[in-house]
């Protein structure tokens, strides 16, 4: 059992959100003081990383039984990973914080921001951090689009690239919001710049893998001269 006098550990430790009301820790997920391979093991577990990993899995296999290897193999990779800090601030600006639209008598509020929403408002709790089905089932869509439009050997090397990275992502998201307390400098920055993006201001700290967007976009501000924004949690939606 949890000892009521213990401090939780995760991603509200290291900066005050001065907000409280968060959803009760589940206890099927990583608990304070899981070993790496543990919270591995439960990333595992969920469907999310499993689609994207064995789809990444096919995707590099197909690729490796074709052979006949050409410049475009190390080109579409670079590629991937060089447009990461770009995708990954563009979709989360515009995708996931994207405000309800009112037409008429209709609201349009997409699946991914409301799941979103829930994620800033519940930030520990690790069964909503994933990449939601309504989201992986167009890029399945999409993979197989490239893997119909496409030569096979590319068309596995997009796919393979394409969900390498996604994996990627899952895993470090995961991992910031696990109970693990990161000992690489490397790790500790990019930690520290998504717990600011959920705890101090929603309008700043994009990225979650790599802080090159919001360096380049001018979302990476001098913390100090940030003040705490009182819709960190809503994102300014009730
Ligand atoms: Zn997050
Ligand atoms: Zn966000």
């Amino acid at each position: 059992m949890q000892r009521a006098s213990a401090r939780p550990r995760g991603v509200d430790s290291t900066v005050r959100s001065g907000a409280g009301g968060f959803r009760p820790i589940p206890r099927d997920q990583p608990q304070p003081g899981a070993s790496l391979a543990e919270i591995l093991r439960f990333f595992l577990a969920k469907p999310s990383p499993v689609v994207i990993a064995t789809t990444f899995v096919v995707a590099a296999a197909t690729r490796v039984l074709i052979g006949s290897w050409g410049w475009w193999d190390l080109v579409i990779p670079l590629v991937v990973v060089a447009l990461e800090p770009f995708t990954e601030w563009l979709i989360h600006v515009h995708v996931l914080h994207r405000k309800p639209t009112r037409i008429g008598r209709f609201t349009i509020d997409p699946v991914t921001a409301r799941k979103h929403r829930d994620h800033h408002r519940n930030p520990k709790d690790l069964r909503i951090v994933m990449v939601p089905y309504q989201a992986l089932v167009p890029a399945l869509v999409l993979a197989g689009a490239v893997a119909v439009l496409l030569e096979p050997k590319r068309a596995a090397m997009v796919i393979a690239s394409g969900f390498g990275m996604l994996l990627w992502y899952e895993w470090v998201h995961y991992l910031i919001h696990s109970p693990y307390r990161p000992r690489s400098t490397w790790f500790r920055n990019l930690s520290r710049n998504h717990i600011k993006h959920h705890f101090k201001n929603e309008h700043y700290w994009f990225g979650v893998t790599v802080s090159l967007g919001d360096r380049v976009l001018g979302t990476k501000p001098d913390e100090a001269s940030v003040d705490v924004s009182p819709t960190v949690r809503t994102l300014g939606v009730e």
